[in-house]
């Protein structure tokens, strides 16, 4: 059983490790801020209530994300476990994480550790929507504020690894810490 979750700030590729661990632990990747450009781009409902709210980084309210894993958490396919990619992003959606997987605990929650000046850098040469300076700027301040709490309350499923280097380098370094941890 594979229950993950990935944390670290915008840019420190979370997305990118999601991919190719998804592929080697054979779960699947499930990525909020994936999710809510796809129904966007889908023009759905949702779509349109968060677009501005991304667009300018901030986070969509935890009642909408919440109801949208819910539903993706109900899927067949993570029966054999997950990788969380930008969820749970503050403490009230861990409590409704923890409550949505009924008393089955996470196995691991890794995080991706960049200095602030990296990210900023790799950021600006991604080119999306939410990618101008000062949205990464203030998706920085969210995560500080927001998120980086999530690392306490975690702290004893907390796998802290170096997200600077090589795409398959880092990979390696995710799949031994999740040997490990057994
Ligand atoms: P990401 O692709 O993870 O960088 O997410 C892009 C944007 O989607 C974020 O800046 C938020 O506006 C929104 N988003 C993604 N995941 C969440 C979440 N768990 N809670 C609230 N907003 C989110």
């Amino acid at each position: 059983m594979t229950r993950v979750v990935l944390v670290g700030p915008p840019g420190a590729g979370k997305g990118t490790q999601a991919t190719a661990l998804s592929r080697r632990l054979g779960v699947p990747h499930i990525s909020t801020g994936d999710l809510f450009r796809a129904h966007i781009a889908n023009g759905t409902e949702l779509g349109l209530r968060v677009k501005a709210i991304i667009d300018s980084g901030g986070l969509v309210p935890d009642e909408i994300t919440n109801e949208m894993v819910r539903v993706r958490l109900a899927d067949e396919d993570t029966r054999a476990g997950f990788l969380l990619d930008g969820f749970p992003r503050n403490t009230g959606q861990a409590d409704f994480l923890r409550d949505a997987l009924g008393g089955v605990d996470l196995d691991a929650v890794v995080e991706f550790k960049i200095d602030e000046d990296v990210v900023v850098g790799r950021l600006l040469g991604r080119g999306r929507v939410d990618d101008s300076e000062d949205v990464i700027r203030h998706r920085l301040d969210v995560y500080r504020k927001e998120t980086a709490p999530l690392l306490e309350y975690y702290a004893d499923k907390l796998i802290t690894l170096d997200a600077v280097g090589e795409v398959d380098e880092i990979t390696g370094r995710v799949l031994s810490a999740l040997r490990d941890r057994g």
